[in-house]
């Protein structure tokens, strides 16, 4: 081949590759183009189906409502969080239109829950959904509910100040300057034609297209259907006497038929009779089974109750799981026989699944117990509780109204938390210490309550001794003597004695048993966690309710420098200083895993050091008085 022959062939060669390659990228550009037609058509699509998408979930939300009776609130911030992030929405908020005596105001109904709210709110100190906000006729709100539309303002900082006018420009100037947002779109709320409110969002971009508006029109839609059918459903459920789950007469039926019952048996000088049930362990059904078959559970015990209910006595459903019958001319024997067939029949109805179930009842009569209708549902209400404390499926009376002593409500107290399981005590600790304050001559065991204290004591201070307690509250109760507390005081202050450190059973044993110096984090945590936590374990008790602040201010001092609250002075409870003051001499007389015992004489001399700044000095004198006298 000659030279010329070899160069023509690497022409071609080289030309076909040329083509080769031209031709592919022909190929590529063809599909690129493709693709991009047919992203183009999946975005939009995807589109489409994101927004069909939104509609069902919001009625599928809005369906749920209506089952389960959500609050409207909860609805609507379902939807605004649904919605926030999309199209580049950095927030969204519901605003109702509100008026009172003083004239409209708005308030945030429901907001998303996002980063920009929060950094907002604290900017502002008061949150803007806890803020009653400024109505402006100037603002973009009213023009867009005047003229009806969907409406952009970039003018963000000015709206903010028109609903809030507190917050000074520079805090304004702070949130517009931080924020991505650049506009707020407005669509106005109606409902059954009303104007109710707006549906705003904070926009990354300044422009609103069609396509926006649509989408924002079809979600407004859709608040406005919430709205509409949540405000029907209250009108509905305002009207209705029965209750939907169980088709009993519901708590409020109940008290107005309570209230002609009342004044007929005063009339006629006939009794009346109240059967309180509260199902056993549903909590456990609802865990191990499932809602639904909690749910079961308490329709059954409605039908067991419509079954063994005479045609003139009225069951009702007070809410979840407790229920009441009223047995109208029937005195306490003839309910106890009663209450007794309905707990039988109950225990006796086979469930599916569940297989039996069981209910603690409680018994009082009116004219008997009380002529008091109040006295009369709390009786009822205590003799239930009776019922679960002595171990549940059985019914007991109510005792006539007597004072209760100290030693009782400490008894059901202690019963009560350890009934609860609520605290992290061991099972065969927990059965040990409930049979010694249980009592079969239904006496009331004195010093085992003082035992159990020390023995729940020990269980996160190994080295309490036995028998602390007891001269713990003995000592507090001769210095509340000594500054004439009225008996009153006095046994509040023992109860208080016997619960002001349980919330000590919620601290980690890591934490109660280190030995080298702990952390300022760890520190915290041993003081304020106690308080927090027997807050927690006590509130659920409603009989004891006026104990609980005495517990509560048991760490503040007299100048103000404790916790929680940093009151000082008079504001602190006598009692609760009184529970500081001995707590901490107890405390230093007692060994530490870091320190040794002091003598009671070391002891108060560092208490005298703290007089007039931890506690009252006329305080410090008693108490040294009354420990002189000991020692
Ligand atoms: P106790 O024997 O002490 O009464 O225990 P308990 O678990 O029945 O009582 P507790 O008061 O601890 O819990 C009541 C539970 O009942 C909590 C709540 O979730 C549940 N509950 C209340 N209403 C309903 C309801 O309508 N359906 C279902 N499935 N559970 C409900
Ligand atoms: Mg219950």
């Amino acid at each position: 081949m000659s030279f010329f022959d070899n160069l023509k062939d690497i022409y071609r060669k080289v030309s076909e590759v040329e083509n080769a390659v031209y031709n592919g990228k022909q190929d590529y550009l063809e599909i690129y183009e493709r693709n991009l037609q047919l992203e183009k058509e999946i975005e939009e699509r995807t589109r489409e189906l994101n927004i069909a998408n939104k509609r069902m979930l919001t009625l599928q939300h809005i369906w749920d409502m209506m089952n389960a009776s959500r609050p409207l609130q909860s609805v609507l911030e379902t939807i605004v969080n649904n919605i926030q992030g999309e199209l580049g929405y950095l927030h969204c908020n519901i605003i109702k239109k509100c008026e009172d005596e003083k004239g409209i105001y708005l308030t945030v109904l429901a907001q998303s829950n996002d980063p920009s709210i929060k950094r907002v709110d604290k900017l502002i100190k008061t949150p803007i959904q806890a803020r009653k906000l400024i109505y402006s006729g100037d603002s973009v709100y009213a023009k867009a509910a005047r003229e009806k539309k969907i409406m952009l303002t970039p003018d963000i900082g000015g709206t903010l100040k028109s609903v809030a006018p507190d917050v000074s420009d520079d805090i304004i100037d702070e949130i517009v300057d931080g924020s991505p947002s650049k506009a707020i779109i407005t669509v106005p709320l109606y409902a059954r034609n009303i104007h109710y409110g707006w549906f705003n969002v904070f926009s990354s971009r300044r422009e609103l297209t069609t396509g926006e508006t649509e989408f924002l029109t079809i979600f407004a839609q859709q608040i406005e259907m919430a709205i509409t059918i949540a405000g029907l459903f209250e009108e509905v459920k305002a009207q209705a006497v029965t209750d939907g789950l169980t088709g009993l007469y519901n708590r409020r039926y109940f008290e107005e038929y309570l209230k002609k019952e009342v004044t007929r048996a005063l009339r006629q000088q006939q009794p009346f009779s109240i059967i309180g049930l509260d199902l056993d362990h549903l909590k456990q059904i609802n865990d191990k089974y499932g809602h639904a078959y909690g749910d079961l559970a308490i329709k059954t015990v409605a039908e067991v109750l419509k079954k063994n209910a005479r045609s003139i006595d009225t069951a009702a459903r007070m809410g979840g799981e407790e229920f009441n019958v009223i047995l109208p001319g029937v005195d306490s024997k003839g309910a106890m026989i009663a209450a007794e067939r309905i707990r039988k029949a109950l225990e006796e109805q086979p469930l599916d699944t569940i297989g039996h179930i069981t209910a603690s009842i409680g018994v009082a009569t009116f004219l008997e117990h009380s002529d008091n209708i109040e006295d009369i549902l709390e009786l009822t209400d205590q003799a239930m509780y009776q019922s679960k404390r002595n171990g549940r499926n059985q019914v007991t009376l109510a005792k006539p109204i007597t004072e209760t002593s100290w030693q009782e409500i400490a008894v059901n107290t202690f019963m009560d938390i350890l009934s609860k399981h609520n605290i992290p005590l061991d099972k065969v600790l927990t059965e040990e210490i409930k049979e010694k304050l249980q009592n079969p001559k239904n006496e009331i065991p004195k010093d085992a309550l003082y035992s159990v204290a020390d023995i729940l004591t020990q269980t996160y201070n190994p080295l309490h001794h036995t028998g602390v307690m007891k001269s713990k509250v003995l000592l507090a109760v001769s210095l509340a003597k000594r500054f004439d507390l009225p008996k009153d005081d006095i046994d509040k202050l023992r109860i208080a004695m016997l619960l002001y450190d349980i919330g000590n059973l919620m601290l980690p044993v890591e934490l109660l048993q280190k030995t080298s110096p702990l952390t300022e984090e760890e520190r915290n945590h041993i003081k304020e966690h106690p308080l927090i936590a027997a807050r927690e374990i006590l509130q659920p008790i409603s009989y004891i309710q006026d104990i609980i602040p005495i517990i509560e201010h048991h760490h503040e001092n007299w100048d103000g420098t404790g916790y929680p609250a940093k009151i000082s002075g008079d504001a602190i409870p006598v009692t609760s200083q009184i529970i500081l003051i001995v707590d901490a001499y107890f405390a230093l007389t007692e060994p530490r895993t870091y320190r040794a015992e002091l003598t009671p004489k070391q002891a108060i001399e560092i208490i005298k050091q703290d007089a007039g700044k931890k506690w009252n000095s006329a305080l410090v004198q008693e108490f040294i008085s009354l420990i002189d006298h000991d020692i």
